[in-house]
């Protein structure tokens, strides 16, 4: 495999914390011997556990990257045994772009692991994360929200692994960030995650979906950084206690917890965030856009459970994922 890229402007080694860059050359119409400059904080004292912690893998989600810049900010040494690897901003042209996507080239970084070191600009980024930083990773926390067209509860996930032991011990740094809701996440399209490169290299990985809308709000962005700590501390990193409160466990067994829309129109959602509804229920209604006096389109809850996703805009296309019922485990 060739060499990635992407050089560090920090040493990944040395004791202190260090404010740098991951540097990927991209050479363009404005800068042509130009880079990407992703910021990055690295703090270490001495001997003891790696975490990577990482935000806007989505470039329109935001607890992450206000998580994270607060934490690489007041982040002291002295209370650490170990190291912390900090990247605010995974996908930082899509961050700095504000899109979900990179606008240099449309790539959604968590569709595009294990990426190449010849390939895309976000294929390199991707493959640098899979080669450099995870292997450096005792475990892995992505923070991620509902970006622009998605609004979740607030919650923790992990998954369910075929690696017992290691589900275990995700388990166990998914109590511990203490989010108000913790999910066992089924994924609807998990190739080229960076979720599941992780878990094939046996590291803890815990993610999040901690709101959405494309903003954050003082209370997910105070989820954020508490959960972060708490995963420090619990990973023996951070000197403190784990602050932990009551946290609704939710599973995800089948493909019934999602709905996706079959119709253009105008979304009237019928269920807020959090309800508990029954299979039959009402949930949402698509409008037509262009008349009145036609009846909408009625969509009903497909089982039992908590409404724990949204389609967040007010119009809404086919195709779209509309609702994401999950269930309490027991
Ligand atoms: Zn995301």
């Amino acid at each position: 495999m060739k060499p990635s890229p992407i050089s560090a402007t920090v040493d990944f080694d040395k004791d202190g914390v260090q404010h740098g860059f991951l540097r990927l050359p991209y050479s363009r119409d404005d800068s042509a011997w130009g880079s990407v400059m992703i910021p990055i904080t690295v703090a270490r004292n001495g001997k003891g556990p790696t975490a990577l912690l990482t935000g806007a893998n989505h470039g329109d989600e935001y607890e992450g990257p206000v998580a994270l810049m607060d934490l690489a900010y007041r982040i002291d040494p002295a209370k650490l045994s170990g190291r912390v690897i900090i990247v605010p901003a995974m996908n930082y042209p899509a961050f700095r772009a504000a899109t979900r996507t990179s606008p240099i080239d449309r790539g959604n970084m968590n569709r595009s692991f294990p990426g190449r070191p010849d390939g895309t600009v976000t294929e390199k980024i991707a493959d640098y994360f899979e080669r450099i930083l995870a292997p450096m990773a005792d475990l892995v926390v992505d923070i991620h929200a509902g970006g622009k067209t998605l609004d979740f509860l607030p919650f923790a996930c992990i998954h369910h692994l075929p690696d017992k032991a290691l589900e275990k011990r995700c388990r166990a740094a998914l109590r511990a960030f203490s989010a108000p809701y913790s999910v066992m996440l089924l994924e609807i399209d998990s190739v080229g995650m960076f979720d599941n490169s992780v878990e094939a290299q046996g590291r803890i990985f815990l993610s999040t979906e901690l709101g959405g809308g494309g903003s954050s709000s003082a209370r997910s962005n105070a989820i954020a950084k508490r959960g972060l700590s708490n995963v420090l501390i619990h990973a023996g990193i951070l000197k403190g206690e784990v602050e932990t409160s009551l946290s609704i466990m939710l599973d995800m067994p089948d493909g019934d917890c999602f709905t996706f829309s079959e119709h253009d129109g105008l979304f009237e959602i019928c269920a807020d965030l959090g309800a508990e509804v029954k299979q039959g229920d009402l949930l949402a209604k698509i409008w037509p856009v262009d008349r009145t006096g036609v009846a909408p389109v009625d969509y009903h809850a497909k089982r039992d459970g908590i409404l724990t996703a949204r389609h967040f805009p007010g119009l809404i296309k086919s195709g779209d994922c509309m609702l994401v019922i999950a269930v309490r485990e027991g």
